[in-house]
């Protein structure tokens, strides 16, 4: 009895050597990983271009024509096999960088052939690189449908000759011996209203398409089945969580830390910071566990939240910890939050992997006896050793630097477990948001403090370093700092600080002593001396601080009113956003400047202008979100998405996502275990998913 949980191993055509391949490359395991192995597009393969018209801006094209020469040139790494493709139209170079024995013995000169692949510009020629080739009367014969599906391929699986025919051919194999035990996943309470074609159909279709209605159907039910079993997951989890574990109770009536604190602030709370506070309070008296995910743009004032709902835990006898992804956000917090509790009854700590010993044993015994209330901590905080005794309450700021594995070792650290905060200042999309922390409540800080200047981006050219470092002059001499940033480079570590050592020299060559103090922070140094420059930089004593990225997260110098990023373009829109986000804190006007080579990529283009033209993260974000999306286009990337869908784009699909999300709240509304026989169907594919789909959203 054929079982589609089966290994591909054993289907004809297979076998062990690319079974090992297919896994590793593709992380197809079973015949069901390989029928659900969905194409990125489908190709019109009655379509052909003329060569005269291919320019280097199309996607992947099919050309149909004959070979007149072939020649191999070069050595070494530029050796390559190149030939002159030909039809009525003109001429195209097609180009192998390796594999040239194999070509030449296979191609013929005057042999009409179909050439599948993606037109490059090279100065003012078009070549096409290492494209799918097959001889036309073969192509014709084989033609089974006009939709040819591409699947995406490694760089080492095509090195093994396996094209996306191959891939299909395969499929056709498995779909031959294997389909009758496809059973359906959705039941009909959902197929029937939103008209899905069942999923047998559905992948049949997506794999040999009998015309573009039918694809279209096809692709519809599959992403609504993908982003639903997600949604329903997120869901159902939730539901459990909520009705299974309590949490701590903090009523108001103990609140007296932070109404001292309340009556201290030097300045007023925003109207966004109260409706959130007001929004925590309720989770936490409420007897449930809080799962909260709090939005804020960079400045917006995320910490003062903390802060407050860290002694409301305070005053409950319960204590409190902040998780922070920096050695130097650490110091910082705990400098800030110490200044600002100082006159209240609070014990705060601070824990990274720098902490002596001695004072690491004192911390520890604290924590266990209770006298510490609050700890500040690098994920050092989250070592078995560290032992609380009622932790009520953990914050994980910058959330998005912390991986899965290191927020749930938090829950094991308490009997009940702790409400959960989870503060990010880099906006989520909003289909993002709903996938990753579907499960989660989500406050949003949609309010700067008064007073702030919108910070004025500006894009140099590398030649204009005169004006540039003239702007810079002027900002220094009314007293400002500014900050200096460098992207590693990622490839050779000899070389990883090259472009801030030298960026340092030209720098200090202008802004030189006694006048200009500069100092230099990066993730190489010694966190001592990391301390000591970053001590500087904020007592004033130096005026630019040159950095790596490592001053992204979190770094508050309010009298910093010039960003300077260098090579711009090498820097992801997000980065960008938060790096900017380190200026404009205090009331002074401040500054960006982006500084970039001439040549742009489009890409990197659009990212520059975007930040010159806009300070809002969300829109950043959405913007972000798209242009990662990019790669799914040549299927050179699974997707541009952060996680890993079989098939929907959290870019494109944000409807059937929304969809999808309605479905499941509303199924489980009504049955919120899927006892009822017509659910039971949903129940096995829950299961199912739980091994299926990473669990990203659990921070328990
Ligand atoms: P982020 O949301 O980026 O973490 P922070 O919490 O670091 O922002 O706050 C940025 C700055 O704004 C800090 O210097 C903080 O003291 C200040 N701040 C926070 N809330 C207010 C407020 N309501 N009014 C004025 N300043 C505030
Ligand atoms: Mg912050």
């Amino acid at each position: 009895m054929p079982n589609i949980k089966d290994n591909i191993q054993f289907l004809p055509g297979v076998g062990p050597k690319r079974a090992v391949l297919f896994q590793k490359e593709l992380h197809i395991e079973t015949v069901e990983d390989l029928l659900y192995y969905f194409p990125y597009k489908h190709i019109d393969r009655t379509k052909f271009y003329k060569i005269a018209s291919l320019h280097g801006e199309l996607p992947y094209i099919q050309i149909r024509g004959h070979f007149i020469h072939f020649s191999e040139t070069g050595i070494g790494h530029n050796k390559r096999l190149t030939g002159v493709f030909s039809d009525e139209s003109g001429t195209v170079e097609i180009i192998w960088f390796r594999g040239a024995k194999w070509i030449l013995e296979k191609l013929r000169k005057n042999v009409e052939y179909v050439v599948f692949g993606k037109p490059n510009r090279f100065f003012d020629k078009i070549n096409i690189a290492h494209p799918e080739i097959e001889e036309a009367r073969i192509y014709e014969a084989g033609l089974t449908s006009a939709l040819q599906p591409q699947y995406s391929l490694t760089e080492k699986i095509k090195d093994e000759h396996i094209s996306s025919k191959t891939i299909l051919k395969l499929i056709e194999t498995a779909w031959a011996k294997y389909n009758s035990s496809i059973s359906e996943t959705l039941p009909p309470s959902i197929i029937d209203p939103l008209r899905l074609i069942p999923l047998r159909q559905a992948i049949f279709q997506i794999h040999f398409p009998e015309n573009e209605n039918l694809l279209a159907k096809a692709n519809y039910r599959l992403k609504f089945e993908e982003l639903f079993g997600i949604q329903l997951k997120l869901n159902y989890d939730k539901k459990i969580r909520e009705r299974s574990v309590s949490g701590f109770l903090f009523p108001k009536e103990k609140d007296d830390r932070v109404v001292q604190l309340f009556s201290n602030l030097p300045f007023n709370l925003t109207k966004a910071q109260i409706r959130v506070l007001g929004e925590i309070r309720s989770d936490v008296t409420r007897g449930r566990q809080m799962n909260r995910l709090l939005q804020g743009d960079v400045g917006s004032g995320k910490t003062m939240v903390a802060i407050f709902s860290m002694l409301m835990a305070a005053d409950n006898g319960a204590q409190a910890a902040i998780m922070v992804p920096t050695e130097i956000l650490a110091q910082q917090h705990f400098k800030n939050i110490s200044n600002l509790l100082s006159g209240l009854p609070v014990k705060v700590g601070i824990l990274t992997g720098s902490t002596k010993k001695k004072d690491r044993k004192i911390i520890h015994e604290e924590l266990e006896n209770g006298s510490l209330h609050i700890l500040i901590g690098t994920h050092a905080l989250i070592e078995d050793t560290v032992k609380f005794h009622k932790l009520g309450l953990v914050v994980i700021d910058e959330q998005h630097r912390f991986g899965v594995a290191q927020r749930s070792k938090l829950w094991t650290k308490s009997a009940t477990p702790p409400h959960i905060l989870v503060m990010t200042a880099t906006p989520i999309p909003r289909t993002l948001a709903l996938t990753l922390y579907g499960d989660l409540d989500v406050s949003v800080i949609d309010e700067l403090p008064p007073g702030r200047k919108p910070i004025q981006t500006a894009h140099f050219n590398d030649h204009d370093r005169l004006t540039l470092f003239a702007r810079l002059k002027q900002q220094l001499d009314a007293g400002r700092q500014a900050y200096v940033v460098f992207p590693l480079i990622k490839e050779s570590e000899s070389l990883k600080y090259k472009d801030l050592e030298d960026g340092y020299h030209s720098y200090s060559r202008v802004f030189a002593p006694p006048q200009y103090a500069i100092t230099v922070v990066h993730g190489q140094m010694k966190n001592e001396e990391k301390e000591i420059s970053m001590r500087y930089f904020v007592n004033k004593q130096s005026h630019i601080l040159i950095a790596t990225t490592v001053i992204e997260v979190g770094v508050d110098v309010p009298n910093a009113t010039v960003m300077i990023i260098e090579s711009a373009e090498r820097f992801g829109l997000s980065q960008l956003h938060q790096l900017r986000g380190r200026v404009g804190r205090g009331g002074d006007q401040s500054y960006c400047f982006l500084v970039s080579g001439d040549k742009l990529s489009n890409d990197a283009h659009t990212r520059l202008k975007a930040m010159v033209s806009t300070t809002d993260g969300f829109e950043l974000s959405e913007l972000d979100m798209k242009l990662r999306g990019h790669g799914d286009l040549d299927g050179t990337q699974q997707s541009g998405d952060p996680i890993s869908l079989r098939i929907a784009s959290l870019t494109h699909d944000g409807k059937i996502l929304d969809l999808a999300r309605d479905s499941a709240v509303k199924i489980l509304s009504e049955d919120p275990e899927l006892k009822k026989p017509e659910n039971r169907i949903l129940h096995g594919h829950l299961k199912n998913l739980q091994t299926q789909v990473v669990d990203w959203s659990r921070i328990s």
